[in-house]
């Protein structure tokens, strides 16, 4: 993993990234989903970030997490997913939560895109329209 190369500055110096901020962003600049641990230490900055003001992310960026939750929880519900696929749903969630966390990346965006389109031939094989709906929409997000 990424992350687990040790910090080379701050309070943690010298131990593993796993688990910070640090962390999260050597992910995000791999092009990687985030590890839990980096996942939730970025969740928890984040929380700390809206607690005091300052810039926000501009308007009309959407977030792409809660875009990406429905669209799983709607394949799910129709049945579409698989255990299986469990991976590709974690790599799909994780990468909404990196390009929201990095909206200006643009190698995160080409996997975030690139698991949707995943998801969507998991979801293809017997005319799941709605699927591939869903995930048009996604992208049209996107772009
Ligand atoms: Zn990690």
């Amino acid at each position: 993993m990424r992350c687990a190369a040790p910090l080379t500055r701050g309070p943690r110096k010298g131990e593993p990234a796993t688990g910070s901020l640090a962390g999260f962003q050597r992910h995000a600049r791999a092009g990687e989903a985030p590890c839990p641990a980096c996942r939730r230490a970025n969740a928890e900055a984040g929380r700390r970030r809206r607690d005091k003001p300052g810039p926000q992310l501009p308007p009309q960026l959407p977030a792409q997490l809660p875009a990406a939750q429905r669209t799983v929880a709607e394949l799910r519900r129709q049945g579409r997913l698989e255990p299986v696929d469990a991976a590709l749903v974690e790599a799909f969630l994780g990468l909404a939560e990196a390009v929201d966390a990095n909206p200006w990346s643009a190698p995160l965006w080409g996997r975030y895109r690139e698991a949707g389109e995943a998801l969507r031939q998991v979801g293809a094989t017997d005319g799941r329209d709605a699927a591939r709906s869903l995930l048009a929409q996604l992208s049209d997000d996107i772009d």
